[in-house]
């Protein structure tokens, strides 16, 4: 399954951060293929559909769809040389599919930070220095290589070397693959680059307690947020500690500890469906008496290949999926009556699934 990497200079404020992720952790009972690592952070997808299915249906247990963070700790300056800890960090963070970059946008006297002062884009650019230095001697790798083939007029090679250079001089001005225009059959070339900066990236601006309600009064925030624009990435603000608060509370009580601090939605909240969107993924649901359940797959996804998330069997003997959307079933109030209005769609192995479809797999055993 996918996951996001959740990064930040020390001092951050990436372990509060992931620890609220790790205690608001979902019920693993009910994830048994999840990765038990200590530094992979379990967490449900909140999703208020979910619940409106659940007065539907009424069911014996409802189940959301999870999300695995993952903690990559050991940023420091020259990881891109290649030694030890460094080299560790950056293996890590070819391994996850998205990066969560925490950044220090808060102050407190008590808490030093590493370069003495608050600058968040300093910050941001410390650590995407290492991962467009890692990403340049990835390039300078094959580019030798690749030029060679493309003299003798390879048409793959030729291909790739634009792709190549395109990226080169990119990195050589220090700006990271993900912020370069490719067309659809250029980005072929780029995905099967694995560049660590290609990967979808969202800023995490961590600010104090008094802020969090109004963050578009914190000039870090802003400057981050100019930032990301920049580079086509995106910016969600949080206070970590109030995370890590948030994250030992019951449901009910979280509803009031918001409000009173006039927030919409928790930042785990926000960050998890941020991360979500960020890697391209999306929910069905299947809605039984049994159980009614949340499911991620990737959009773009067949129907065969949706059934596969639940059961390898439902993609091999798959016949058909009987499907309605989310919003067709709500308004018809009912399974029986979204059929008799016509709502249930009978889908075949070529059908491509939609964020909110409502399916039930016929397959063969
Ligand atoms: P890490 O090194 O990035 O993992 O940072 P930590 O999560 O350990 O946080 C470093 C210090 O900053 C700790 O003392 C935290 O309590 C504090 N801290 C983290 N987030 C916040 C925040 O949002 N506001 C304030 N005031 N302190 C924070």
């Amino acid at each position: 399954s996918l996951t996001a990497g959740i990064v930040g200079l020390p001092n951050v404020g990436k372990s509060t951060l992931f620890n609220a992720i790790t205690q608001a952790g979902a019920e693993s009972a009910n994830y048994p293929f999840c990765t038990i690592d200590p530094n992979v952070g379990i967490v449900e997808v909140p999703d208020d559909r979910l619940d409106k299915l659940t007065e539907l249906v009424h069911p014996k247990k409802t189940i959301p769809t999870a999300f695995e963070f993952t903690d990559i700790a050991g940023i420091v300056k020259g990881a891109s040389k290649g030694e030890g800890l460094g080299n560790q960090f950056l293996s890590h963070i070819r391994q996850v599919d998205a990066i969560c970059e925490v950044v220090r946008c808060f102050t407190d006297e008590n808490i030093t930070h590493v370069s003495g002062k608050i600058d968040p884009i300093d910050d941001i650019e410390i650590i995407n220095l290492e991962l467009i230095l890692a990403d340049l001697e990835t390039i300078n790798k094959r580019y030798q290589r690749v030029e060679k083939l493309a003299r003798q007029k390879d048409k793959e090679a030729v291909a790739e070397f634009t792709v190549l250079e395109k990226l080169k001089e990119a990195l050589e001005a220090e700006k990271p693959a993900r912020s370069v225009d490719f067309s659809d059959e250029q980005m072929k070339i780029v995905k099967g680059l694995h560049l660590l900066t290609s990967k979808p990236m969202l800023y995490v601006a961590n600010v104090s307690e008094d802020e969090v309600a109004n963050p578009s009064e914190n000039e870090h925030v802003k400057k981050v947020k100019e930032y990301a624009a920049n580079e086509g990435s995106e910016v969600i603000v949080i206070c970590a500690k109030i995370e890590a608060e948030i994250a030992e509370l019951e449901a009910e009580e979280k509803q009031m500890f918001l409000e009173e601090l006039g927030i919409a939605e928790s930042g785990l909240d926000q960050l998890i469906k941020a991360s979500y969107t960020l890697l391209g993924l999306a929910t069905y649901f299947t809605a039984g008496e049994q159980e009614v359940r949340a499911w991620t797959f990737k959009k773009g996804m067949k129907a065969p290949q949706a059934a596969g998330i639940i059961h390898s069997d439902f993609e091999k003997g798959f016949i058909r999926a009987e499907t309605v959307s989310y919003e067709d079933l709500i308004e018809a109030g009912s399974m029986v009556h979204a059929r008799e209005k016509g709502k249930v769609r009978l889908e075949g192995k070529d059908y491509v699934v939609q964020d909110g479809d409502v399916m039930h797999f016929r397959f063969n055993v």
